[in-house]
């Protein structure tokens, strides 16, 4: 063995084992944060090549820095309901890192928000928005508030006292909210009225995913999922595959699934498949997109009535069945958690091509290993969902200029956006020694830039 060589395997376990210190670190300073814990360990795994070739990262402590927040806000959010009751839910925000922006990333209202789901999502978002490119820090936030079954009203009480605490912590140049899972343009609106109201200003670039009329985006409601799809298209072309002709399935049928779905169909899949937290359909003719997002984005219905217009197809109750139907490429774009290893087996069993998670950390660890080392092409959240947050830099630019540009401009934009995140995602992958790998080369692409700039910042 060379000198060269003897060195370079020395400083990867230097870098392995500092890895492994900061990582029982977080363990005891976290405990049971069983999210957060996942999401930091998928990254700190991607980075020992990175740690091992620029060892002052160690020597300035970036690990133990990056994964503390900068601020955790927790606060009580009460509300009186239809029936006069007084109800208390329980508020969050994680400002995690600010170092090439403000902070920005979505809100999410759902009963199992907890601090370690907030945490978990504002993680992954720091790195997320450094491979848009674009100048923005991360964070996240919510509730454990449920709006399922909540009546407009309910849900415009809920979001004032919501934004009545959280107005204190964010500004255009602070930190900057978007929606999430249960939180769409009517909770978006309802909250910059309130923000509008307590400021006393017209803040636009405070939140994004805005209503056209004042101040939103156009394509900003297709960004995640088209940009879902856009990634995956790359990642196809390169082995010479492609959506023309394709069986997708896709979980969920929330505004990313939707569109995810829009633009596949567009490329030409059948979309055979989709579900909601109650279970799934399967259309062996391609779905109707037109039913499903009349019943979800129109009326607030189930899946379940899809079936009622649609006979020929089937409903099976019960959400995680859908990945044992046979597809060529199947969108996670639900929730996190959602394939774990036996539905990987199932998937790859059954001759899945390609992964693109459409959502958070849909696929657990020990999926994410069987779709690698059974050569499935995998494409990792934090690159392939990134389209939602870079339109909302874009609503931020387009709110600074005061200018509104056109549906296609911002597509086009987007799309040339996700085609870069592709290319250094694989770039950095090759270059520390894990080809083809998305996930290590998403990580490492990410977390460069934020760990120079950082360290460019002092210890701060
Ligand atoms: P959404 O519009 O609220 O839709 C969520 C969908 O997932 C619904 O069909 C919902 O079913 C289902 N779902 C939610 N929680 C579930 C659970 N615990 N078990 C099973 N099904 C569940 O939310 P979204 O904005 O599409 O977000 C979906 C995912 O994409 C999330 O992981 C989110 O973090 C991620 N994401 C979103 C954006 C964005 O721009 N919106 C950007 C990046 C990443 P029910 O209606 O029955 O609850």
């Amino acid at each position: 063995m060379k000198t060269s060589e003897r060195l370079s395997d020395s400083y990867t376990d230097l870098a392995r084992q500092y890895v492994d210190k900061v990582f029982e670190i977080v363990q005891s300073r976290n405990p049971g944060e069983v999210e957060f814990q996942q999401a930091v360990k998928e990254v700190f795994d991607s980075l020992v090549p990175v740690l091992a070739k620029k060892p002052h990262y160690i020597k300035q402590a970036i690990l133990e820095r990056i994964v503390e927040p900068e601020r955790m806000i927790s606060f009580r959010v009460p509300w009186i309901d239809d029936q006069g009751n007084v109800n208390v839910n329980r508020g969050f925000r994680v400002q995690f890192n600010s170092a090439i922006g403000p902070y920005k990333g979505g809100l999410r209202f759902h009963p199992s928000v907890n601090a370690s789901i907030i945490k978990f999502l504002g993680f992954e978002q720091i790195f997320k928005n450094s491979l848009t490119g674009q100048p923005i820090g991360g964070g996240k936030g919510g509730s454990d508030f449920d709006p399922k079954g909540k009546s407009d009203v309910e849900i415009m009480r809920f979001t004032q006292s919501f934004m009545t605490e959280l107005s204190k912590y964010i500004g255009p140049d602070i930190d900057v909210p978007a929606g999430d899972i249960g939180v769409g343009a009517k909770e978006i609106g309802y909250m910059f009225g309130q923000y509008k109201r307590m400021r006393g200003g017209f803040e636009s670039g405070v939140l994004t995913g805005k209503g056209i009329n004042y101040g939103g985006s156009l394509a900003r409601k297709e960004a995640t999922g088209y940009g879902t799809v856009y990634f995956v298209e790359e990642m196809l072309k390169d082995k010479d595959l492609s959506f023309e002709g394709s069986t997708v399935v896709v979980s969920g049928s929330g505004n990313v699934s939707i569109y995810a779905i829009e633009k596949a169909q567009q490329l030409g899949a059948k979309v055979v498949a989709c579900s909601d937290s109650g279970g799934y359909i399967y259309d062996e003719n391609g779905i109707d997109l037109s039913t499903v997002k009349r019943l979800k984005e129109v009326e607030g219905k189930r899946i379940s009535e899809y079936v009622k217009e649609h006979p020929q197809a089937l409903y099976v109750q019960g959400f995680s069945g859908i990945w044992s139907i046979p597809c060529d490429i199947a969108l996670p774009c639900a929730t996190q958690n959602e394939i774990n290893e036996n539905a990987a087996q199932v998937l790859v069993s059954n001759g899945v091509k390609a992964i693109g998670e459409g959502a958070n950390m849909p696929s657990t660890l020990d999926a994410i290993d069987v779709f690698l080392s059974n050569g499935v092409l995998f494409a990792p959240a934090k690159a392939a969902n990134a389209g939602g947050v870079s339109v909302s830099a874009l609503e931020m630019a387009q709110n600074s200029a005061r200018l509104s540009w056109t549906f296609e401009e911002v597509d086009s934009k987007l799309h040339e956006i996700m085609k870069n995140i592709y290319r250094e995602s694989m770039n950095a992958a090759e270059e520390y020694g894990a080809p083809g790998n998305l996930v290590v080369g998403a990580n490492i692409a990410g977390f460069v830039k934020v760990a120079d700039a950082m360290i460019m910042q002092g210890v701060i």
